[in-house]
C-alpha cells in the first residue's frame, strides 16, 4: 500500500504530493487526514507531512520509494487543526479529501504587504461636525458618508473607506488638504479601540455573563433576541473578555449584511485587531487577512461562512449572526453546515459558540428545548424608537372578486400613494430567488430549455443566453425551434416586470430594481443600497436580497407583493423560509422616527406562517411548525438524508434506486422515493431522489456508508443531511 503525503500545507501545494510505501505495521492506522512522519530530502530528516490519498500502486520504482516513518502526533498547532476539521467535514458531507482541504485552506497568493492606513482627525469634533453637516447640506454625499462616523470617532481604517465605504482618493485629499483629516500609517502595535461606551441593558448584560460563565460546559448558545434589541452589543462584551484572556475570535454575518456601518462597530471597540473577509475581496488580500490571522496581527475576524477557517491559533469564540441564513449553507462540494462546522471546531478548541437571531431556525429553536443549546432572550428594544409595526394581511381572493385584477391590492396602492405624498420610501418585495427572464414564443408557447438541463434558458444583456445551471451559452433563436414562429420573445418575469408595472401606476415615482441582475457587478448590491438609502428613489423594488439587515430611515412602506411563492417550494422547510422571509420584511419599515405600515399580499391568509410574520410572533410560528415536523417526522424531529441519483440512463437509474431503497429499508429507517428531483436531469444526467429518515445522524451515516458500497455502475450518488 502506498500514500500520497503533502507536506506542505496551503492551497497551492495541494497538487505536490510525495509517494511513501505504507510499512505493514501502520496498515491499520494510516488513513486519510492521518499525519505522519516521513523522510524527506537527500539527508532524509523527518518531516511532518498528511496523508491525502492511498493507492495500491507505485508510481516510481517500488525500492526507491520510501516508507513512512510513523504516525505523528496530532498536535493543537493550526495545520494539524484546520487538516483535522477537514477530515471531519469530509465525513460528514461527502466529497474528496481535496475537496475539503480547499475548503478550509487559504489560496496562497503572493502579496505586497501594504502599511495599514488610517483616515484621523486632525481637528477637533466641532470642526468635523461642521464640515459634516455643510457636506449633508450640500448634498455631497460622499463627503458626508465619510465625515459621518468620524464625527463620533477619531479614526477609521482606510481600508474600509475606500473600500465598502466607496469612497475616493479625491474625497479623502479634499479633506486632507483642508486641514481637517489626516492619513497616516500604523505599523506594529495594536491601536484604537476606545471600548464599549454603551452601557448594557439588564437583558443584554444577563446574556453576556451567562455565556462567560457557562462557557466551559461546551454548549452553544442562541441569542434570541428581536430586532434592534441590541445583539450586536452583547457580541461585542463577550468578544471584550475573550480578547483580554488573550484569545481570539471569528463572527459570522451574512454577506449582504456585512456593511460598513457594520464593520465600524467592530473597529470602534477593537481598532485594528479587528480583520475581514468578503467573496468579492481579491485572493490575495484574502491571504494576506489569513497569514494576519495566523501570526496574531489581528485577533478578530469577521466575515461570511468562509471567515469560519480563519487560522487563529488560540480561538476563544465564535459568533453567527442571523443563524437561520441560508447563505450559511455551502452550496459547492462539500456542502457544509456553517453552524455544525462551527460547533465542532468550538468544541475542539473549546471556545464559546454563540448563535443569534430574531428568527431562529426551527432547528436551533429546538436545541434549545432539548438542552442541547442554552437559550439567552432579549425581548425589548435597546434603543427607544419606533415599535416595529404590524402588518396587515391581505386576501387578494377578495380583490380579484371584487373586480381587481391588478398586481397591486387597494390597500397597497393606497399606502403606496401616501408613502410617495410625504416623501418616503417604500420598499416592494417579490419573495422569490433570483428569476430572469426566459424566452418563449407567443404562437405555441414553447419556452427555450438549455439542451443539458430541464431549466429554461436566461436572457443576457449581450443578447445570448445562458443555463445558469450549466453555463451553456448560445445565441438568441431568430425563430421558435418548435413551430417556426418569429413571435419569439424574452419575458422579463419577476421583480422587471414588477418594476414595469409600478412605473405604469405610478409614473412621478422614482423606481430601483435589486435582483440577481442588477447586482452583478463588484459593488452591485451596495451600490444600489447606498444610492436608495441616499434618496435616490422613493420606491425599491427586489427579491429577498433588499430585506436582509440593512437599515433605511426614510422607509415607511413595506410590501410584500405575493407572500405565497415561497410557500408552494416543494420542501419541508417551505414554511420556516417563509417565516424568515416575511419576518424580515416587516421588520424593515418604520426603523426609525416615523412609523411604519406593511402590506402582506397573499391568497393563503390563514396560513400560520404569514399570520406569526404579520404579528412579528416567532413563539407562534415555531409552535405550529415544530407540531407539523414532529407529526411528519421531519428535521429537526428527525434526521434525514437525501440521496441523490445522477445517470444517463433514466430507466436504469429508476430501478437501481428502487433497489437501493429497498435495501436501505428497514426498522429503524424509513424511505420515501424515489422519485424524480425537481429538475428531472441536468448537465446529460437523469436525476432521481430518496428520502431516508430515521431518528438519529449515526444510523444515517451508516446508511449512506452501505449505500456507498453498493453504488452501481453508470449511477453516482450524492448526499445531503438535514437534521
Ligand atoms: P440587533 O442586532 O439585535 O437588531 P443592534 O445590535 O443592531 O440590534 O442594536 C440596535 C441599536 O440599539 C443600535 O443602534 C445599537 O447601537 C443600540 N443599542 C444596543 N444596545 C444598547 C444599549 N444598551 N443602550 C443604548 N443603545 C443600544
Ligand atoms: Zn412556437
Ligand atoms: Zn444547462
Amino acid at each position: 500500500m502506498y500514500a500520497d503525503v503533502i507536506i506542505d500545507i496551503s492551497v497551492a501545494a495541494l497538487d505536490r504530493t510525495f509517494q511513501y510505501r505504507i510499512p505493514d505495521l501502520l496498515r491499520d492506522s494510516v488513513e486519510i487526514g492521518t499525519p505522519v512522519m516521513i523522510p524527506f530530502g537527500a539527508s532524509d530528516k523527518l518531516r511532518k507531512g498528511y496523508v491525502v490519498g492511498i493507492g495500491e500502486e507505485p508510481k516510481f520504482e517500488p525500492g526507491r520509494t520510501k516508507d513512512i516513518a510513523r504516525i505523528a502526533e496530532r498536535e493543537l498547532t493550526i495545520e494539524d487543526t484546520m487538516v483535522g476539521l477537514a477530515y471531519w467535514i469530509r465525513k460528514q458531507y461527502g466529497g474528496t479529501f481535496y475537496d475539503a482541504l480547499r475548503t478550509v485552506l487559504p489560496v496562497r497568493k503572493k502579496v505586497q504587504k501594504q502599511p495599514k492606513r488610517i483616515i484621523r482627525r486632525r481637528a477637533s469634533e466641532d470642526d468635523i461636525r461642521t464640515a459634516y453637516q455643510e457636506a449633508v447640506a450640500k448634498k455631497h454625499k460622499a463627503k458626508a458618508r465619510l465625515l459621518e462616523p468620524l464625527c463620533t470617532q477619531d479614526f477609521i481604517p482606510y481600508e474600509i473607506a475606500s473600500g465598502k465605504m466607496n469612497i475616493t482618493k479625491a474625497t479623502i485629499d479634499f479633506y486632507v488638504g483642508a486641514g481637517l483629516l489626516e492619513v497616516s500609517n500604523t505599523t506594529g502595535e495594536f491601536f484604537g479601540g476606545d471600548g464599549l461606551n454603551i452601557v448594557l441593558n439588564e437583558e443584554q448584560q444577563n446574556a453576556a455573563d451567562t455565556v462567560l460563565q457557562r462557557r466551559g460546559e461546551g454548549k452553544p448558545f442562541l441569542l434570541f433576541g428581536i430586532t434592534g434589541s441590541g445583539k450586536t452589543e452583547v457580541y461585542i462584551k463577550i468578544l471584550e473578555q475573550v480578547l483580554a484572556e488573550g484569545k481570539q475570535a471569528i463572527v459570522l454575518i451574512p454577506e449582504i449584511a456585512l456593511t460598513y456601518q457594520t464593520l465600524l462597530r467592530f473597529y470602534r471597540c477593537f481598532g485594528d485587531r479587528v480583520g475581514y473577509v468578503h467573496s468579492k475581496m481579491a485572493l490575495s488580500e484574502r491571504y494576506l487577512m489569513c497569514e494576519k490571522a495566523r501570526n496574531g496581527e489581528i485577533s478578530v475576524m469577521i466575515g461570511p461562512r468562509s471567515a469560519l477557517f480563519t487560522p487563529f491559533q488560540n480561538l476563544g469564540l465564535i459568533v453567527i449572526d442571523e443563524e437561520q441564513e441560508l447563505s450559511y449553507h455551502s452550496e459547492t462540494t462539500p456542502k457544509y453546515y456553517a453552524d455544525e462546522v462551527a460547533r465542532k471546531r468550538a468544541k475542539d478548541c473549546s471556545a464559546a459558540l454563540v448563535l443569534g437571531s430574531a428568527t431562529p431556525s426551527v432547528k436551533s429553536f429546538r436545541r434549545t428545548e432539548t438542552g442541547e443549546y442554552i437559550l439567552l432572550s432579549l425581548t425589548k428594544r435597546a434603543k427607544d424608537g419606533a415599535e416595529l409595526p404590524k402588518a396587515a394581511i391581505v386576501d387578494m381572493r377578495a380583490e380579484l372578486e371584487s373586480g381587481n385584477r391588478s398586481i397591486f391590492s387597494r390597500k397597497l396602492r393606497q399606502a403606496i400613494t401616501e408613502c410617495l405624498q410625504e416623501h418616503r420610501q417604500a420598499m416592494l418585495f417579490l419573495n422569490r430567488r433570483g428569476f430572469s427572464g426566459f424566452l418563449s414564443c407567443r404562437s405555441c408557447g414553447e419556452v427555450i430549455k438549455c439542451p443539458h438541463c430541464d431549466v429554461s434558458m436566461t436572457v443576457h444583456r449581450s443578447g445570448n443566453m445562458q443555463c445558469h445551471y450549466c453555463g451553456h451559452t448560445a445565441p438568441m433563436p431568430k425563430v421558435c425551434p418548435s413551430c417556426g414562429s418569429k413571435y419569439i420573445a424574452a419575458f422579463g418575469t419577476g421583480t422587471q416586470k414588477i418594476e414595469e408595472l409600478v412605473k405604469k401606476e405610478f409614473p412621478n415615482a422614482r423606481v430601483m430594481r435589486m435582483d440577481a441582475d442588477t447586482t452583478k457587478g463588484k459593488d452591485g448590491y451596495e451600490t444600489i443600497l447606498t444610492a436608495f438609502a441616499e434618496g435616490k428613489a422613493d420606491i425599491l423594488v427586489g427579491t429577498q436580497m433588499i430585506v436582509k439587515g440593512h437599515d433605511f430611515g426614510n422607509v415607511t412602506l413595506v410590501g410584500v407583493l405575493a407572500a405565497d411563492l415561497s410557500l408552494g417550494v416543494p420542501e419541508y422547510s417551505a414554511a420556516e423560509r417563509t417565516f424568515h422571509l416575511l419576518a424580515q420584511a416587516a421588520g424593515r419599515a418604520g426603523r426609525d422616527r416615523f412609523p411604519g405600515q406593511v402590506v402582506i399580499q397573499t391568497y393563503r391568509p390563514d396560513h400560520y406562517a404569514l399570520l406569526a410574520a404579520a404579528a412579528q410572533d416567532y413563539r407562534m410560528f415555531y409552535k405550529q411548525e415544530i407540531r407539523y415536523r414532529k407529526l411528519a417526522q421531519y428535521p429537526p424531529c428527525a434526521c434525514m438524508l437525501r440521496v441523490l441519483g445522477l445517470s444517463k440512463e433514466e430507466e436504469a437509474l429508476t430501478a437501481k434506486m428502487k433497489e437501493l431503497a429497498e435495501a436501505v429499508r428497514g426498522e429503524n429507517v424509513s424511505v420515501l422515493g424515489p422519485a424524480p428531483d425537481g429538475m428531472r436531469y441536468a448537465m446529460d444526467m437523469f436525476r432521481t431522489v430518496l428520502y431516508v429518515k430515521a431518528a438519529g445522524k449515526e444510523t444515517l451515516l451508516g446508511v449512506r456508508d452501505r449505500l456507498e458500497q453498493m453504488v452501481p455502475e453508470g449511477i453516482t450518488l450524492q448526499f445531503e443531511f438535514s437534521e
